[in-house]
């Protein structure tokens, strides 16, 4: 039976730029949504930018624009990086919509009348200097329970504790650095302690609609029964606020609870009356897209979302999210839905974050690299959908981007099993046979020639007297074996497991054509050779062919290149057993796919590592809506991350340097070697990156200012201790800093 499915990932925060920690998701999302649609199920996938907030407020005042053009502007962009990572959604909406406005008074409407919301004055930061009451995000301070330092005002990123900003210790305005004061205003809670939430939460977290270890999570902040752990949540923000206005509350706009999660409906609405229109149009032009997983005929947006209905439709529904806002996706949510009247979630998907060679994304490694930059750098995408892909298993565990692995993987999984299948037997089946398949059939190859050309010393698989029809008679159960298993795997989400079995195929795919050696084959001139031959570059096609249907959801750009080049129409998961064979024609072999070279990896780190600037490290890798919606960069130059104290600053040693030697660098392209006297016994070696701007000779002698504290780093052309500032910016040019006549080496900059 078709199935219908609904699922979302989680919505990109309109304030910044889709970067690898949010591609984990959109990537993982993406392949099991194209997974479903192969099979031939109806598979909808929406999703749309977090818009609201005081951040895009501040941010759209600070450029000149409106928050509407700002939104805009960034929804291009977004939509733009997406694409350029196959990420194929049904519909990417914006929460600042119509349809979401009316969800989100819909549903506090009903909410409000099922008695769960409640007006209290509350004690709020408010800053001085600003003037304004402080979002949670906009406060920080010490953990309350864990003690670490630079924590946000709702929840600690050392310890997972969630709790009031006002029970941070030595709390700190993140705008202006100033105190924070205390002061009283009328906010809205969603009474999430409420018995009856409480009770509808403990049996639906128990339902299977978690993880395991989700669920487990969920015990714990629910605490045993008769336990009361959930605090209510508020739910109001007051003006100035970019939002939604609360109805009935004027100067209080609903907060990211109220309409981020709620975009989701307001998106597939939108998909709903987009398919309403499509229906008007197809009466006269039938679509392409028909039968293409869901792409056809008109939504019933209640048979997804209204609770009765979505029941006897049996519709499922999936979010697809980070393991950082499963708190509010896994109480928040559901509470709020079936208090409304809606469905809840199928099942939610959380997954975890990304690491980069080991550690978190980090500016001043060069790994936060942004989508842009990794499309600018390597250009081809299905790298890293792939090696993504292969490190996804479905739990919440961390997922590691090891660069150097990540080359290797690509280069000898997809170049050297999979494409060599084809690319070493597609030129016989052009130039010998005129791009026909042969029509033979296994049993009817008569190898008695090819046989004496198979080397008896690489026979170590399958003994001394295999011929290459018995090695796939052999094989071939295995392989097909790995093929019915791959589909189990990619509904439950561990695709790394699916490519293993994947690549075991293509193992014995390529132990086929290694045994057959049709290169032997094509140096005989016989009619047995011929028929052999042909026959074996059939076969390896084929299986060629019925790889890339496995590989499809997650390299879909490069099976539609396959299918293009066999001929053939859009692989569907039910095509996995119809041979080609017989007679059909084939286009000739254009080259498929190249080597991941490792420069193209390097240049990506080198042009992201801001080396030269002071480092910033990124707060979350996984940068999503709600964690970000607070995130005070709007007061800041474009560009610029976030604010730091003036105690984060002093951790940085700035010291006038004198440049007493300085060189070239053999074999390095941007590199200059510094020697540099900070009035210590000895001086410092720093490797600079500044060789396109400066002669060495002309450096000799100059002062400058370098970042003495900085942990030392082994390069490949020396150790390197520290670094030294220079400028740069959207104009050519490289500028070192240098202070005023009068200073002397070792002084401190601060
Ligand atoms: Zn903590």
């Amino acid at each position: 039976m078709k199935r219908k499915i609904l699922v979302t990932s989680a919505l990109p925060y309109a304030n910044g730029s889709i970067h690898l920690g949010h591609l984990v998701e959109y990537i993982q999302t993406d392949i099991w949504v194209r997974f479903q649609k192969m099979r031939g199920n109806e598979c909808h996938y929406v999703c749309a930018d977090d818009t609201h907030g005081t951040p895009i407020m501040l941010r759209a005042e600070k450029e000149g624009i409106t928050p509407e053009q700002l939104i805009a502007r960034v929804a291009e962009e977004h939509k733009a990086d997406f694409a350029a990572f196959h990420v194929r959604f049904d519909n990417y909406g914006s929460t600042h919509s119509a349809e979401t406005r009316g969800f989100s008074e819909a549903i506090y409407k009903k909410l409000r009348d099922a008695g769960l919301i409640e007006k209290r004055s509350i004690e709020q930061y408010y800053d001085p200097v600003k003037q304004m009451f402080l979002p949670d995000r906009f406060i920080k301070g010490e953990c309350p329970k864990c003690g670490a330092k630079d924590q946000y005002g709702d929840n600690c990123e050392a310890c997972g504790a969630a709790y009031a900003p006002t029970e941070l210790v030595n709390p700190y305005s993140a705008v202006s650095g100033a105190k924070p004061e205390l002061r009283n205003s009328d906010h809205y809670f969603f009474k999430l302690s409420d018995p009856h939430c409480q009770q509808f939460l403990r049996a639906w977290t128990r339902g299977g609609a978690l993880q395991p270890e989700a669920a487990n999570k969920m015990q714990e902040w629910l605490g045993g029964e008769g336990e009361n752990k959930l605090s209510d949540w508020d739910i109001s923000r007051d003006a100035p606020y970019f939002g939604f206005e609360i109805p009935g509350a004027p100067g209080k706009y609903f907060y990211v609870w109220l309409d981020a999660p709620i975009g989701y409906m307001g998106s597939f609405r939108q998909l709903c009356s987009q398919r309403a229109e499509d229906s008007v149009q197809r009466m006269a032009t039938p679509s392409p897209l028909a039968g293409e997983g869901g792409g056809e005929g008109a939504l019933d947006f209640g048979a997804f979302w209204d609770k009765e209905k979505a029941a006897q439709e049996k519709t499922e529904l999936y979010h697809f999210i980070g393991k950082d806002i499963l708190y509010f996706h896994a109480l928040f949510w559901p509470a709020m839905l079936e208090h409304a009247g809606f469905r809840t979630p199928t099942k939610l998907f959380a997954h975890g974050f990304l690491t980069v060679n080991g550690e978190k994304m980090s500016k001043s490694r060069g790994t936060f690299i942004t989508a842009r930059s990794y499309i600018e750098h390597v250009k081809n995408t299905e790298y890293l959908r792939y090696y993504y892909a292969a490190k996804l298993n479905g739990t919440m565990e961390d997922i590691d981007l090891s660069l150097d692995d990540f080359v290797a993987k690509v280069n000898s999984d997809l170049i050297g099993k999979y494409i060599n299948i084809a690319s070493r037997c597609a030129g016989f089946i052009t130039k010998q046979f005129d791009g026909l398949l042969s029509s033979v059939k296994i049993e009817q190859v008569k190898f008695d020639n090819h046989e004496k050309l198979i080397s008896k010393n690489n026979k170590r698989h399958y003994g001394p007297d295999y011929s290459s029809r018995e090695i796939l008679e052999k094989t071939l159960p295995l392989f097909r074996g790995w093929l019915n298993d791959i589909e189990v795997n990619y509904e439950a989400r561990d695709f790394g497991k699916a490519i293993r079995q994947i690549m075991l195929a293509a193992d014995v795919a390529n132990v086929f054509v290694n045994e057959s050696k049709p290169w032997e084959l094509a140096k005989l001139d016989t009619q047995e050779s011929r028929d052999a031959l042909h026959w074996v570059c059939t076969t390896s096609i084929e299986l060629f062919r019925q790889l890339t249907l496995c590989l499809k959801p997650i390299l879909p750009n490069l099976a539609t290149e396959v299918e293009a080049y066999l001929n053939i129409p859009s692989l569907k998961w039910a095509d996995i057993e119809a041979m080609l064979m017989s007679g059909h024609k084939i286009n000739n072999y254009k080259h498929l796919m190249t080597r991941l070279d490792p420069k193209l990896i390097e240049a990506m780190v080198a042009a992201n590592q801001e080396s030269l600037k002071p480092m910033t490290e990124p707060h979350s890798q996984q940068r999503h809506a709600e964690a970000q919606q607070h995130t005070p960069s709007s007061p800041l130059p474009a560009g610029v991350g976030d604010f730091i104290s003036i105690d984060d600053f002093m951790k940085v040693d700035l010291r006038v340097a004198k440049i007493v030697n300085a060189e070239h660098v053999e074999g390095a392209e941007k590199l200059l070697k510094l020697t540099l006297d900070i009035g210590e016994a000895k001086p410092r070696t720093v490797f600079a990156g500044i060789k396109s701007a400066y002669d060495p000779e002309k450096l000799k002698g100059r002062m400058t200012v370098m970042v003495a504290n900085l942990a030392p780093r082994k390069m490949k052309f020396g150790l390197s201790e520290g670094m030294v500032l220079a400028a740069s910016g959207e104009s050519p040019g490289l500028f070192i800093l240098g202070p005023d006549d009068g200073a002397q080496p070792g002084m401190r900059v601060k």
